[in-house]
């Protein structure tokens, strides 16, 4: 029999004393999951959408290659910055457009949807132009008028949650965009910043996984490569991940990560993820929460 993971109760009580502010991202004004549709892939329809690839798209070899391998591992998006939001401005920034048109060629070549992030008001419109799926970056969390411009846009958004913020603060990002009457909203739980950076860069806070099935129709998904910042430590918490109930995952993979120019120390092999993903069919078969 399987276990059920993932549908608590919605929560009738306010974790404060202050009202809800995100009336529209309420579990309670709409308890039924909302489903986001992506071409023929649904996130929030009890299966479990895996979306890997490179941190940043580097060159037109390195794309086709992990996007052929995670393709065959059985992900079903491919992930791969163009803008990327680099703590220094002296390391590598992204290709841009050029990176948008490598993901759209990797699209054509492996039947994968594309997601990659918008960093900037000015970018939403390109950007959108080529992904399926927009990402908000973590530190883009809070910019309030990016997230209108991509809202407007009507493509699915992922949104990161900050590294700073809380869940009730992420809540009210995801209000801002259904607000600007985009519905088509998927939460990523990326990682905050605690006081031990000593062995991981980030705490996962899997703890969101099941409050937000509380407040929240919304799908949910989980990194948990920015979650731990540590390669070998991915595996075991995208497994522990899975095992509270979330939609989707969203993995660092590449070729060849120790050239990778951006987020190398986190980013699995090819045949790491290829291994990671039969041990989520089987757990994904054990929970009730199939890997499609
Ligand atoms: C990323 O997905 O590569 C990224 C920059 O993530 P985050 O915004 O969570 O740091
Ligand atoms: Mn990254």
């Amino acid at each position: 029999m399987a276990i059920v993971v993932n549908d608590p109760a919605p929560s009738t009580q306010p974790q404060s004393s202050s009202p809800r502010p995100y009336r529209l991202a309420y579990r309670g004004a709409r308890p039924k999951p909302s489903v986001v549709q992506v071409g023929d892939v649904a996130f929030g329809d009890g299966q479990l959408v895996v979306m890997a690839g490179p941190c940043a798209v580097e060159s037109r070899t390195q794309l086709l290659e992990t996007a052929h391998q995670v393709r065959e591992a059985g992900a079903r998006v491919l992930r791969g910055g163009a803008f990327k939001p680099r703590t220094s401005p002296y390391d590598f920034q992204g290709l841009g457009e050029a990176a948008l048109e490598l993901l759209a060629e990797a699209r054509a070549a492996t039947g994968l949807l594309i997601i990659t992030e918008a960093m900037d008001s000015g970018d939403v419109e390109l950007v959108a132009r080529y992904a399926d799926i927009l990402q908000i970056g973590s530190r883009n969390m809070s910019a309030f008028r990016l997230l209108q411009r991509a809202a407007e846009t009507g493509k699915p958004i992922l949104l990161k949650r900050g590294f700073q913020s809380t869940i009730r603060e992420w809540l009210c990002s995801a209000e801002y965009i259904l607000a600007h009457g985009n519905d088509q909203v998927i939460l990523c739980e990326r990682g905050i910043r605690t006081f031990d950076s000593e062995f991981t860069r980030n705490t996962l806070d899997l703890n969101a996984v099941p409050v937000l099935r509380q407040e929240t129709h919304l799908p949910i998904v989980v990194d948990p490569s920015h979650g731990t910042g540590r390669a070998e430590l991915v595996p075991t918490m995208a497994r522990a991940a899975v095992a509270t109930g979330p939609d989707g995952l969203l993995i660092e993979v590449h070729c060849d990560p120790a050239a990778a120019l951006s987020d190398g120390r986190q980013t699995i092999h090819t045949s790491t993820f290829a291994q990671l993903m039969d041990d989520l069919r089987g757990l994904g078969q054990y929970l009730g929460r199939p890997v499609c």
